[in-house]
């Protein structure tokens, strides 16, 4: 497992901390989540899917749902995630 995420927070905070003048600055990234069995953080993206369906009265709404998508290999060094056994 690799240490990309946090090494990669942390310059971008001192980044921007040179950049901004702002107080108490602190970042993180949005798409990741942590797998609560293993206790890693992983990134993924989100598919967006939308449609249409008829409600009760016959009326057409939109409709949509979101899918999370992990990834399997670090995106930063390619490192995998949560190797498989072998
Ligand atoms: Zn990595």
């Amino acid at each position: 497992m690799c240490n990309c995420l946090d090494e990669i927070t942390k310059k971008l905070t001192v980044r921007a901390n040179e950049k901004l003048d702002w107080d108490n600055i602190s970042g993180d990234f949005e798409n990741s989540a942590i797998n609560i069995k293993k206790l890693t953080i992983r990134l993924y993206s989100q598919f967006k899917i939308t449609g249409e369906k008829k409600n009760t009265k016959g009326k057409i709404i939109q409709k949509s749902h979101r899918e999370n998508i992990f990834y399997t290999y670090c995106p930063f060094c390619g490192c995998e995630y949560e190797p498989t056994k072998t």
